[in-house]
């Protein structure tokens, strides 16, 4: 696998239609915690078992409280220098007729808030909800989301908190409905929207360079994403501060490194 920066922006500078798979690894450095690595942990529990349907099922106050938190996370973090170069290689590539696509597995905003137009979300979002029982879908940027969560949504280990009755949980305000409103992301065992996954395959399938930035390649879907640009002979760079095992045998580029350093280095060529 190459590492050679000149060699990148040799590519680089042909290609006509990129694609670049995000995840929590490109927001680190805007504060927000991932879910593996160091940042794994809420409270006394695992980030990873907070996002999913059994637990909200189980208990909804409970992961309420870990997304309070996360949202709390989000609204005071800022893009960092990753998003930045990601918006700007936009901006200009987009200029010149070039495509250049951002999928990310994120659901913290940052791409939008950096000014990049082109993301697929395809995880959803933090600031949007939907219904558990009409299934409508909102934007909801209030903060606290609802009065129960006020003060509730501290990282620390503490003594447990009372639960807050699921009555007072967020609920859903079109016409008389009042169901449980639950964060719009999808959790680990739940499936990808099909138009989103449509859409995302249809961007893969156009693209003549992919890069894989801040992504562990184990969250199925997205981790086949750059496996199925690779078996078209279209070059993968990486960005990442580990080595992922996962996706390493089919890598063209890959460079180590904190990606708010290392990524606007490799764009630094564009223009
Ligand atoms: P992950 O937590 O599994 O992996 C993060 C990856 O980023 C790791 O490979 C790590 O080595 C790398 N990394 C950490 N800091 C980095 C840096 N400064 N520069 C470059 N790389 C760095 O994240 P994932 O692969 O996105 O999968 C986790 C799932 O959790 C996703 O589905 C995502 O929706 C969700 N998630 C989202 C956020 C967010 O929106 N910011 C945060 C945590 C988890």
């Amino acid at each position: 696998v190459c590492t050679d920066l000149k060699a990148f922006h040799d590519i680089l500078q042909k290609s006509t239609n990129i694609v670049v798979l995000t995840g929590a690894g490109v927001s680190a450095e805007s504060g927000i915690p991932t879910f593996r690595g160091s940042g794994g942990f809420w409270r006394t529990y695992q980030a990873t078992d907070m996002a999913t349907p059994g637990a909200f099922k189980r208990d909804p106050s409970l992961v309420w409280e870990f997304y309070h938190y996360r949202r709390e996370v989000v609204m005071a973090a800022s893009p960092n220098m990753a998003h930045n170069a990601l918006a700007e290689a936009e901006r200009k590539l987009t200029s010149e007729g070039r495509k250049f696509n951002i999928i990310t597995q994120n659901v913290d905003g940052l791409h939008v808030r950096a000014g990049s137009h082109n993301v697929l979300e395809i995880h959803g979002s933090l600031m949007k909800t939907r219904c558990v029982k009409c299934r409508d879908v909102r934007d909801n940027h209030d903060s606290p989301i609802c009065p129960a969560l006020k003060d509730r949504g501290s990282p620390k280990v503490e003594a447990p908190l009372p639960r807050i009755p699921v009555e007072e949980l967020p609920r859903c305000k079109v016409n008389a409905c009042n169901g449980l409103l639950r964060p719009h992301v999808v959790w680990f065992g739940e499936g990808l929207d099909g138009a989103v996954l449509k859409k995302a395959a249809s961007l893969l399938e156009a693209c003549d360079l992919c890069l894989v930035v801040g992504t562990s390649s184990v969250v199925y879907p997205a981790a086949a994403f750059a496996p199925s640009v690779a078996e078209r002979g279209v070059p993968v760079a990486e960005f990442n501060v580990d080595d992922t095992p996962t996706i390493h045998d089919l890598l063209s580029f890959y460079f180590q490194g904190p990606c708010g350093t290392t990524l606007p280095q490799a764009l630094a060529a564009i223009g």
